[in-house]
């Protein structure tokens, strides 16, 4: 077998074969004519011809071999509730659903939109849609009513499938109120509204739109839903992710791309096997949820733990429970997560036996150093630091152990993955840099199977976003700095926009300041992306207000400040608000009128904030310095 510098090379050399011999892992209920079309780059079609099923080859195709194996666990230490649904029921569950939403006229190429917590109804829902062939759209549990209104505009589900409520730390989290009135703030109507009542929060159903799962499910059970086979291009979800704009965008991802490179990188890069456990820690909001809880796993033909909790609840051995419970042989979790966990009693590590557990993944934000120590000596285990996005589906560097066990470096997330022709560019110049040469992160289209195919209803803007960055050449931009070094070991180093990573949340800096700007008070703010020694980043926010004598004093200005978080949190939800509010005269910003974000970002990191000669005014970046 080839190691993974020479399946590298092969992935993009020779594209026809490498991925001609990969797609095999999955089931075609139609044979592709052809590897894939770049004829329109950089749009990019993988496996024409072919005809696929995510849901097919995620429950059906592993009915068969044993239909009594766990194939999804759930485990809630929010309502003190454990579940094990086997291939089997789980094909029922899921059948059950989707017959729920064929009866609500849900078909081929529609969308439903998934606002839901951490619950098994929500994968039911997921593999459902693909299941009809529809298009989902999971919106983050976290997110409010004024990020869910512009999703259900962008995306004009006929179905939404919600819950009463979820529950975080123990405290009741309301979504149906949240989805209601999202609604009130919408342009577009749906037709109806599924909610899973957990009777955790009291509400009154809408007459004549809403409907209860329970009712439903009892009515659809027993039922079988033909799958639909769809083509290999045909979007199975649409995932919105934030970027330097205020609107949001909607990633479009494929079918038999998608299907094909998560089973690639569930042997190459994960190193999982049929009948094994995989516990992944992250939402189903996201992407890593998406395909690391969802589809990643079940068409690997694994047991997926779908995990309802904090990391430290009822403890801080809780994941390591899990690990020991359910003979989890992979992990997959965020650098936050892992800081939350240093603070606990490190005995909690070697109370349960960790022995199944190959290795620990991590991705999401950098992984720093004093974390990847601490953890890899309490584990003993080798952590694999991978770095992917929202709109890639699966990682674009990592250790590929499936292929080759090669060692690893702290702070790097290793080599490029097969399917992923990685440069490092200049941002000048649009050349590619050597060796040592801090770039722009770029991939050179085609994007490889699974990718983003385009933005949900907007191929310009995807072409105008993503592969008009870069000057004087049509790549990719990942909008990350990066490097290798001599050894060819790849290193991440913080983004060149004003995307911001909160524990391993990405959040638009400008939806923040739309929404703190929407106080009456607030004439104008500006947030950025601090660092924080738990969170990786937090956004810190300065606004400019009307009336600035209005406010004068700390008592007032602290109510102010406690006022415009509360309508983050009602507008955005709470992951977005910011860890502070600070009140300035004005903004510091170049002569023509762009705000110094940067050199905001190194006062309040206590760095020295560089060239200044384009600013307007250097006393704003002094009252930024005293304000904090
Ligand atoms: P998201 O689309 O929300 O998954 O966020 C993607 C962004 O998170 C990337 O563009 C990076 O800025 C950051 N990121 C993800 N994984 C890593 C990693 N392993 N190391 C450093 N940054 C990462």
């Amino acid at each position: 077998m080839l190691g993974v510098k020479a399946s590298h090379a092969q992935s993009i050399e020779n594209r026809e074969v490498f991925w001609g011999q990969e797609a095999k892992r999955v089931h075609w209920h139609t044979p592709f004519s052809q590897v894939v079309d770049v004829s329109r780059l950089p749009f990019a079609s993988w496996f024409v011809g072919g005809k696929t099923n995510l849901c097919f080859n995620a429950v059906d195709r592993w009915l068969e071999s044993d239909p009594d194996q766990a194939a999804l666990v759930w485990v809630s230490t929010e309502v003190n509730e454990q579940r094990t649904y086997t291939r089997k029921t789980l094909w029922q569950e899921v059948n059950a659903v989707a017959a729920m939403l064929q009866a609500q006229g849900v078909g081929m190429g529609d969308r439903v939109l998934i606002y839901m917590p951490m619950i098994p109804s929500a994968v039911f829902a997921m593999l459902a849609c693909a299941r009809l062939g529809a298009i989902h759209s999971v919106v983050f549990g976290g997110f409010a009513s004024v990020n869910l209104a512009q999703r259900i505009d962008d995306a004009q589900p006929k179905v939404i499938v919600t819950s009463d409520a979820g529950s975080r730390a123990g405290k009741v989290t309301p979504y149906k109120p949240l989805l209601d009135r999202a609604l009130e703030l919408c342009a577009s109507s749906v037709q109806a509204v599924i909610v899973e009542n957990r009777g955790l929060y009291a509400f009154e159903p809408v007459s004549g739109r809403d409907l209860d799962y329970a009712d439903l499910r009892e009515q659809h059970w027993g039922q079988e839903v033909a799958v639909q086979w769809v083509e290999s291009s045909a979007p199975s979800y649409i995932l919105y992710t934030s970027g330097t704009t205020g609107k949001p965008k909607g990633v479009q991802r494929d079918t038999g791309g998608y299907a094909v490179a998560l089973a690639t990188s569930m042997d190459y890069v994960f190193q999982g096997k049929a009948g094994e456990t995989f516990l992944c820690t992250s939402d189903i909001g996201w992407v890593v949820g998406h395909s690391y809880i969802v589809y990643g796993p079940l068409i690997a033909g694994m047991t997926t733990i779908l995990y309802e909790g904090t990391p430290v609840r009822p403890d801080g051995g809780i994941l390591w429970k899990l690990v020991e419970q359910y003979k989890v042989s992979v992990m997959f979790s965020a650098p936050t997560a892992i800081r939350v966990l240093k603070k606990q009693d490190p005995e909690l590590l070697k109370k349960y036996d960790l022995s199944s557990l190959r290795a620990l993944y991590m991705a999401g934000e950098p992984l720093d150093e004093p974390t990847a120590n601490w953890i890899s000596q309490g584990l003993g285990k080798p952590i694999i630091d991978n770095y992917w996005q929202t709109e890639t589906g699966w990682p674009i560097l990592a250790a590929q152990p499936g292929i080759e066990a090669l060692p690893t470096k702290f702070g790097s997330p290793s080599f490029p993955v097969y399917g992923f022709d990685v440069r490092v560019v200049d941002e000048q110049t649009g050349e590619d840099l050597g060796a040592g040469q801090k770039g722009v992160l770029a991939i050179v289209p085609p994007l490889p199977p699974g990718a983003m195919s385009t933005i949900w209803g907007d191929d310009e803007r995807f072409v105008s976003t993503y592969f008009s960055a870069v000057p004087n050449r049509q790549v990719y931009s990942t909008f990350d700095w990066g490097l290798f070094d001599e050894d060819g070991y790849w290193f991440i180093l913080g983004r060149t926009d004003d995307v911001i990573n909160v524990a391993g949340h990405r959040l638009g800096t400008r939806e923040i300041e739309e929404s703190v700007n929407a106080h009456a008070s607030v004439a104008e703010s500006a947030v950025v992306g601090v660092a924080d020694a738990l969170k990786g980043q937090v956004a810190a926010a300065f606004a400019v207000l009307k009336q600035p004598e209005r406010y004068t004093t700390i008592e007032q200005q602290r109510a102010l400040e406690v006022e415009i978080m509360a309508l983050v949190d009602q507008q955005l939800g709470a992951v977005a608000r910011p860890a502070r509010i600070r009140f300035v005269n004005a903004l510091p910003k170049t002569r023509s009128g762009k705000v110094l974000r940067r050199a905001i970002v190194a006062v309040c990191e206590g760095r020295d904030p560089g060239d200044l000669t384009t600013i307007e005014d250097p006393s704003t970046l002094e009252q930024i310095r005293e304000s904090i």
